[in-house]
C-alpha cells in the first residue's frame, strides 16, 4: 500500500482520466452487482485504514475545506477559551461555495500531523476519509479523495482490479 500522501497525489492525477471512466462503469452495473461492489469497497477501505497510521499522515488536515455549523464553532470556542466570534473571526472562512468551513489547507489547528482541538473537531473531520455506503452514488467525491487519502487510493485501486474493471495504461 502506497502510504506516503504526496505520491498518492501524484498517481492519483495520473489515473484522473482512467478514474472517471470507472465512476461510468459503476454506473453501468446491476444493482445487485453494485450492492456487492459495495461491500468489497467498505472491505478494501477498513483494511486500508487498519494499515495506516493517520497521526502520521494527516495529508486531509492539509488538503480540504471543512463545513462548521454553529454548534461546532462553539464547541471549538469552549475548547479554546474563546468566544464564537473570535473563532469565528480568527478560524471560518465563508464563501458561497462552500458556506462556513475552516480552511484546511493547511488547518491552523495541525500542530505537526496531529490535531489540536481533537476533541472538538467537526464532524467533517470524523467522517474521514467516509469508507462505506453507495459506492456508484458517491463517486465524485472519492476520485477527489483518492488524490488526497491513501486509503481511498488504495481501496479504488483494489476495487478496480476486483471488479475486473479494464484499465487503458
Ligand atoms: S480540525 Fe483537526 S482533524 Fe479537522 S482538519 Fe483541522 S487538524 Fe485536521
Ligand atoms: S484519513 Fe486519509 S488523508 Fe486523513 S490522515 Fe488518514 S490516511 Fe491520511
Amino acid at each position: 500500500m502506497e502510504k506516503d500522501p504526496q505520491q498518492v497525489e501524484r498517481l492519483a492525477e495520473k489515473r484522473r482520466d482512467e478514474n472517471w471512466r470507472f465512476r461510468s462503469f459503476l454506473k453501468m452495473l446491476s444493482r445487485q452487482r453494485q450492492r456487492e461492489v459495495n461491500r468489497m469497497a467498505e472491505q478494501y477501505g477498513r483494511e486500508a485504514e487498519s494499515q495506516i497510521d493517520c497521526r502520521k499522515c494527516a495529508a486531509c488536515c492539509r488538503d480540504n475545506a471543512i463545513p462548521v455549523s454553529e454548534e461546532e464553532i462553539a464547541r471549538l470556542a469552549r475548547q479554546l477559551g474563546l468566544s464564537p466570534e473570535e473563532v469565528r473571526a480568527k478560524y471560518i472562512s465563508h464563501d458561497e461555495a462552500e458556506g462556513d468551513h475552516i480552511d484546511a489547507r493547511p488547518c491552523p489547528f495541525l500542530t505537526g500531523s496531529l490535531c489540536s482541538v481533537y476533541d472538538s473537531r467537526p464532524e467533517g473531520c470524523r467522517g474521514y476519509p467516509y469508507i462505506g455506503g453507495d459506492i456508484a452514488t458517491r463517486t465524485i467525491g472519492i476520485i477527489e479523495r483518492a488524490g488526497t487519502c491513501p486509503i481511498i487510493y488504495d481501496m479504488l485501486e483494489r476495487l478496480k482490479d476486483a471488479v475486473g474493471y479494464r484499465r487503458y495504461r
